[in-house]
This record gives C-alpha cells, sequence and structure tokens, in this order.
C-alpha cells in the first residue's frame, strides 16, 4: 500500500508507472495496476507478483519497506477502465497477476454500492496461487453479487468438476455471460493468454468492440 499526498483518485483499471532509481543514476520503469478502489486518501494499493529473475518486482516484493519511497507517475490509462454509472453486464477474465485491475473494478464496484451484473473468470496454476482468494470467497458468496468461476491450470482442489487446463471455449460458453446481454468484457494477464481469451470471446459472438484488453508482457510470450 503507498500513500499518496497529492493522489488526484483514479478511475478502477488504471495502473501506475513505478520508476527505481539506484544511487549511481541507473532507473528502471514498470507498469502496476491499481488494486484499490478509487478513494480520496490517496491510498494506492499495488499487487506484485515477483518474477524470480526480474529486475524490478524482486525488489518490490523482498526489499522495499515501510517508510521508503517511490516515483510513480500515474494514473495511467483511460479505456480499461470500469466505471460506476456503467450498468451493463460485466464479464471479467483474469490470468494470474492479471487478476489486479479487475479486483480494483470489483471493489469499486462494492464501494459505490453499483449493482451492476459482475461475473469473474479467473485462471490460475493451482489454488494456492490464487490472488485476494478469502476476499474473492467473502464477495462471491453474497448473493447479488459477483459469481466467480475458477480454471485451473495445473492442480485442481480435490473432486473439482473439470480437468487442469487452459481456458477454452466450453469454460468461456458456460460460465460467461451469454453474447445476446451484450455484456463489456475485460481480460487481463499474460499476452498469449489475452489474446487468446479474447479470440474465444469473438467466437462466442461477442462483439469485438465490448472486448477490452490489458496485456501485462513476458510470460508465456517474452517481452
Ligand atoms: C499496464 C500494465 C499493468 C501491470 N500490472 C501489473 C500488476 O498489477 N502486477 C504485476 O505483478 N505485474 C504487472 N505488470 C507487469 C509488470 O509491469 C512487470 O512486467 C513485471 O513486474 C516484471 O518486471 P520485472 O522487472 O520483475 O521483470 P523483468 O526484468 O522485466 O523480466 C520479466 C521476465 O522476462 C524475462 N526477461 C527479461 N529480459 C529478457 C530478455 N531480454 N529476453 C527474454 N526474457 C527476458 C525475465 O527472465 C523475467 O522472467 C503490468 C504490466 C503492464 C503493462
Amino acid at each position: 500500500m503507498l500513500q499518496v499526498s497529492d493522489w488526484p483518485s483514479h478511475i478502477a483499471g488504471q495502473h501506475v508507472d513505478v520508476r527505481l532509481t539506484a544511487h549511481d543514476g541507473y532507473s528502471a520503469v514498470r507498469s502496476y495496476s491499481i488494486a484499490s478502489a478509487p478513494n480520496a486518501e490517496g491510498r494506492v494499493e499495488l499487487t506484485v507478483e515477483r518474477l524470480p529473475d526480474g529486475e524490478v518486482s524482486p525488489y518490490l516484493t523482498q526489499e522495499l519497506a515501510v517508510g521508503d519511497r517511490v516515483e510513480l507517475r500515474g494514473p495511467i490509462g483511460g479505456w480499461f477502465v470500469w466505471r460506476s454509472p456503467q450498468t451493463e453486464p460485466i464479464q471479467l477474465i483474469a490470468g494470474g497477476s492479471g487478476i489486479v485491475p479487475l479486483m480494483a473494478m470489483i471493489r469499486s464496484r462494492a464501494s459505490v454500492g453499483s449493482t451492476a451484473p459482475f461475473r469473474l473468470l479467473y485462471s490460475v496454476r493451482e489454488p494456492g496461487a490464487a490472488f485476494y482468494r478469502d476476499e474473492l470467497q467473502a464477495i462471491s458468496s453474497r448473493g447479488d453479487s459477483v459469481k466467480l468461476t475458477y480454471a485451473y491450470t495445473r492442480t485442481t482442489p480435490k473432486d473439482w468438476p473439470r480437468p487442469p487446463g487452459r481456458i477454452d471455449a466450453s469454460i468461456i460458453a458456460e460460465t460467461t455471460w451469454p453474447s445476446k446481454l451484450i455484456p463489456t468484457c475485460y481480460v487481463c494477464g499474460p499476452t498469449s493468454f489475452v489474446e487468446g481469451t479474447a479470440a474465444m470471446l469473438v467466437s462466442c459472438s461477442n462483439c469485438p468492440d465490448k472486448i477490452r484488453t490489458e496485456r501485462f508482457g513476458p510470460i508465456g510470450g517474452r517481452k
């Protein structure tokens, strides 16, 4: 959680650019989605997945300490966003850490008391790899709220109805909003995941104009 004194607030789905600068002047910039719901208190929550051989994510997850300062630019982005006046069905589809901006949308929906119908299809390697697992469980178990479906790619919980595997056309057809309801779809994750999923949404008759995508870069298709 970052505390930003002059934060102008943000819209769910936006990201920030984080710049780290070493003593010798070398600097590295990476983008991170904002996980928190819009707020006027300058709270900017980021969720960073540590890539063991990455340059920036190991520092942010293992070395950055309470009280340290980082340089931020943002909020950035005006397309991959959910705004509270939207009332149409919303289909969220995440792969791995691609859940982060979608979580901001789910939290934003709750914080403004929206009743827009949300569904989330969340692809993760195994049960323990899901971000926000308990919070998502609590939200989805409230009756009117967000319908949650997990797709496990490597290991499923015991007695899970589907064998492990990537998101495919059948899980899209069975668990996402029917295209006739004209949902707005938000797909976020590794590049190959996003491109494959968006293509399947189109093959399930979703209008390409209603599919918004955010690519996180290398994994499964190096940057
Ligand atoms: C809009 C946006 C939002 C994002 N939001 C999030 C978020 O909320 N949470 C999150 O965790 N991530 C997010 N990302 C991804 C994030 O920006 C970084 O890409 C990620 O943290 C990896 O950075 P790194 O410096 O640790 O890894 P890098 O040093 O950039 O390396 C990434 C991987 O690529 C490999 N690699 C590096 N260089 C090469 C090379 N030359 N050839 C082949 N492979 C190479 C490394 O081995 C490593 O596995 C987002 C990206 C975008 C574009």
